[in-house]
């Protein structure tokens, strides 16, 4: 297996070349291009890495299957879903355009920014540093990983550039689907997104899902109700508007981010962790995903 991770990095990195690493955030503009790294974490105990598997680099989207479960935990699938749809919207993640425009009267789902902030306002506590620090403590949890932290700067970069999802929490404040203190709401999402990991932590996110909820040790944290969720909709939206190519390249229920993370789980099996921060059209890790093509063509892992 580790010979074959390293031959698909060094097969994979030149695709690196035909992507860009996002700048809209400004402090994401730092990353290496070229950057191209893996993990693979099995349910025997065997991990196995390749490339720049050990750097850091901020969460963003893939906070989104965490906080929605942590949110479902909180408050029931049922309020959780009156609330955020469960279709692909057929938009890139940070479109507001549906939001005014449909009939259905909240986002289509939490995996693009609309439906992610609508989430992030039903995490519960005391107050707003107890919500970000409950939703940290769970993805510590559920990751085995305590050194879990927050990376400063790219909040920060974030909270100052970040108006387009500003605008969206007050759109919705405006209708009525989340309820509290925008500012508050928005200061989570952000934190979450700016939370920095490896790949071996997503790969461990993977296994969790992979193992429908339950840690190594076997101790259940969620349901396989909530697991199966939470999969079904990494499928079908977890790569915002190119998530039907994704399922026929890859085939695997996986979630993005705009850092150049992506987690990918074969059921029962293993978790995923890529890190490509050269990032297509719609936002992806390019690379990641065509080292992922590879890989289920090789590991014939495909779930369809
Ligand atoms: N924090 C990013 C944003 O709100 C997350 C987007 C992403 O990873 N696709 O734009």
């Amino acid at each position: 297996m580790t010979e074959l991770l390293l031959h698909m990095i060094e097969k994979h990195k030149k695709v690196t070349e035909e992507g860009k690493v996002a700048n809209y955030i400004p402090e994401l503009s730092k990353a290496n291009p070229t950057d191209l790294g893996i993990y693979v974490l099995d349910n025997d105990g065997n991990e196995f890495f390749a490339g720049d598997y050990d750097k850091k680099f901020t969460v963003q989207s893939i906070s989104k299957v965490v906080s929605l479960m942590l949110a479902i935990l909180d408050n029931g699938e049922e309020l959780v879903f009156s609330k955020v749809g469960m279709d692909p919207s057929g938009d890139p993640f940070n479109s507001i355009r549906k939001l005014e425009t449909s009939s259905r009267r909240k986002p289509y789902n939490p995996m693009i920014n609309a439906g992610a902030i609508v989430v992030s306002s039903m995490i519960k506590g005391v107050d707003v540093k107890d919500k970000f620090n409950r939703l940290l403590d769970f993805f510590k949890l559920i990751t085995e990983d305590p050194t879990l932290d927050l990376n400063s700067r790219v909040y920060l970069s974030e909270t100052e550039t970040g108006n387009k999802n500003r605008s969206m929490g007050y759109f919705l404040k405006s209708e009525n689907i989340i309820v509290g203190n925008v500012e508050e709401v928005l200061e989570i999402y952000f934190k979450q997104c700016s939370i920095d990991v490896t790949t071996k932590t997503i790969a461990r996110l993977g296994l969790f899902l992979a193992n429908e909820g339950k840690l190594s040790t076997g101790e259940e944290i969620i349901t396989p109700r909530i697991t199966r969720i939470v999969k079904t909709l990494m499928v079908t939206c977890g790569m915002y508007d190119s998530s039907g190519e994704f399922a026929v390249r890859v085939g695997l229920p996986s979630k993005s981010g705009v850092g150049g993370g992506i987690v990918s789980v074969i059921p029962h099996k293993m978790g995923i962790g890529v890190y490509s921060p050269s990032l297509d059209k719609k936002g992806n890790p390019i690379a990641g995903i065509s080292l992922l093509e590879d890989l289920c063509n090789e590991l014939k892992c495909r779930i369809f």
